[in-house]
């Protein structure tokens, strides 16, 4: 069977990755969530969570047998060391999943799979992994205010977040496309998502 075509698709907080992650999905897209991979290894008996409790002890388990997000946080902001351990278990948990579920949903006959992931731009791992690059692009204080309105954060906050993550100008550099959801509607970014999965869609048909 050919490989299916892999598509990364990012982009800053607040961006609306996630909106065109599931406008995708709607149009019959597999899309696999990095996050939501991540988070279900770290969750009540995820696969994470033996390999951390033997490196960190039994204080970073929940009653409930999950990952103590707020004891780890404290520990990965003070502890560069640690982050690096827990980096270390988590990262080939991740890629081993990721690739179960894409092999899955290759098996079941896309031939197109979209990669969700917050900081593809950030890892070296993920952009030599696809194939191309989708960026969900908008200015800096679209991004500040739907953050802002979505969690309550206050704008320090956001802007703090947004330092952590590539600069616009370098996710701009790493895109292939680029859908621009600024000073549009949600229906307009759906109709701008269709018609980019359906030219895809196209030039893949040429490559099966
Ligand atoms: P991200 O995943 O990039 O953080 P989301 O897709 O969650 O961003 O979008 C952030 C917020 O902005 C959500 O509440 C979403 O509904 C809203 N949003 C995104 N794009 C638009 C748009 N074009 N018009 C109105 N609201 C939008």
């Amino acid at each position: 069977m050919a490989q299916a075509f892999q598509l990364g698709l990012t982009g800053g907080i607040g961006s609306g990755k996630s909106t065109v992650a599931n406008l995708l999905a709607g149009l019959g897209a597999a899309v696999l969530d990095a996050d939501a991979i991540s988070r279900t290894l770290t969750a009540p008996h995820g696969l994470a969570i033996e390999p951390i409790r033997h490196q960190f002890g039994a204080a970073f388990i929940t009653a409930e047998g999950a990952l103590n997000r707020p004891h780890m946080r404290d520990l990965v902001f003070a502890n560069p060391q640690a982050k690096q351990q827990l980096e270390a278990i988590i990262h080939p948990l991740v890629s081993a999943e990721t690739a179960r579920l894409a092999q899955a949903a290759q098996t079941a006959g896309h031939r197109c799979l979209v990669f969700d992931v917050p900081l593809l731009v950030e890892s070296a791992h993920w952009r030599g992994k696809v194939d191309q690059v989708l960026v969900v692009d908008c200015l800096p204080e679209t991004q500040i205010s739907r953050v802002m309105a979505r969690s309550g954060l206050e704008r320090a906050a956001v802007q703090a977040i947004m330092a952590t993550q590539a600069s616009r100008a370098a996710r701009l550099q790493a895109a292939d496309a680029v859908i621009f959801n600024d000073s549009i509607t949600l229906d307009e970014l759906a109709c701008q998502v269709s018609a980019f999965f359906a030219r895809l869609q196209l030039s893949l048909a040429s490559h099966f």
